[in-house]
């Protein structure tokens, strides 16, 4: 079951500039946590830690997971992976190391300090998959080889050494698998598709679906998905793997015209073509999250692609002043 801890914590956030390392970090220090945001900044922005960084219970830490780190934490969230397609294939080999050398470091601090450690893992765990929706009992559907390995298999060996490290050392674990993810904070350079498509219709430029538009993903809200993280991590026992998402399945081009719609652009889809490895559909089986955490999505798409809208909107009218 899961606990409210009302104490006061020390908590280690990796990936803390980024869209849901930022959220996360808001969200424990109005908890009334203190918490050390570390991030080296290669997908992340300062600009997301803006009320994080004039609270005196936040500190921030520039530093690359991939080199050790010491300090004394009561919990570990570790989110550092730069998660939008272009950002990990730009250096394969850093995304791959930020998993494997990154996830070793921290597991042998949280072990060290016995500190309990949550690890952010993907719904690219399961590749493009056979079986659907997506259960966590589905061992995926990966190319080892192809231009999405760097992450996937990455994210694949993380979750191996989280529970080796809990097997042999005894070390308190928590994994979740995140299904897409969206809200505020996003980079509008990301790459992913819910921000492109806002961003250019706010642009008014033709909206980019890749391939015919059929493939589907499950969009879920960033305030959702960071209450399931705090279950999980102060749940007495579970670990997981435990998917995190909203079981809502539409397809791309659905989105572009609910984009279009929302905003009522003048835009126009062209159509691109469909990136190597892209899956074909994907949808959480949250039976788990539901049983162990009493967790689900609340916010459905059109909800919070309102606020999202609006962050944009905002972001583009700072951005022309
Ligand atoms: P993001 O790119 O906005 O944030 C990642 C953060 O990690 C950035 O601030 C980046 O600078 C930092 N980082 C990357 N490599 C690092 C390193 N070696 N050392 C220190 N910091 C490093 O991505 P996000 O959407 O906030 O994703 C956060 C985590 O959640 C990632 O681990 C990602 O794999 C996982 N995830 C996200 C989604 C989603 O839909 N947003 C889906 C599945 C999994
Ligand atoms: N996508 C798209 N147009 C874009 C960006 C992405 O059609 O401008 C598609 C992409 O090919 C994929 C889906 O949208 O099928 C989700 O892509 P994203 O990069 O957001 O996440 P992921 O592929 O990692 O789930």
């Amino acid at each position: 079951m899961t606990q409210r801890n009302d104490t006061p914590m020390r908590i280690l956030v990796t990936g803390a500039a980024g869209f849901l390392g930022s959220h996360l970090c808001d969200r424990l220090l109005r908890e009334g946590h203190q918490v050390t945001g570390l991030d080296n900044l290669v997908s992340g922005r300062m600009a997301n830690l803006e009320d994080a960084v004039r609270n005196p219970r936040f500190e921030f830490v520039f530093h690359d997971v991939i080199e050790p780190f010491d300090g004394r934490f009561d919990r570990i969230y570790n989110l550092a992976c730069p998660a939008s397609p272009p950002h990990y294939q730009k250096d394969p080999v850093a995304t791959a190391k930020t998993s494997f050398m990154g996830v070793l470091n921290l597991l042998e601090l949280a072990t060290r300090t016995g500190a309990r450690f949550f690890h952010a893992s993907t719904s690219e765990v399961y590749g493009d998959p056979l079986e659907h929706p997506q259960r966590e009992s589905y061992h995926g559907n990966v190319n080892p080889v192809g231009p999405r390995a760097c992450y996937d298999e990455g994210k694949r060996v993380a979750e191996t050494l989280a529970f080796d490290f809990a097997r042999m050392q005894g070390t308190p674990v928590r994994v979740v698998r995140i299904f897409n993810t969206y809200g505020p904070r996003m980079r509008w350079d990301d790459g992913r598709v819910v921000s492109n498509f806002i961003w250019q219709a706010l642009r008014g430029e033709d909206l980019t679906v890749y391939g015919d538009g059929s493939q589907t993903r499950s969009f879920c809200y960033v305030d959702d998905l960071i209450s399931g993280f705090l279950l999980l991590m102060e749940h007495d026992t579970a670990t997981g793997p435990v998917n995190l998402g909203n079981p809502g399945e539409f397809t791309v081009g659905d989105l572009a015209d609910r984009v279009i719609a929302m905003t009522g652009t003048r835009s126009r889809i062209v159509h691109r073509p469909l990136p190597e490895d892209d899956p074909r559909r994907r949808r959480p089986d949250i039976t788990l999250a539901r049983d162990l955490l009493g967790w689900a999505p609340r916010i459905p798409l059109d909800e919070g692609l309102k606020p999202t809208v609006a962050y944009f909107r905002s972001l583009l009218e700072r951005q022309q002043a």
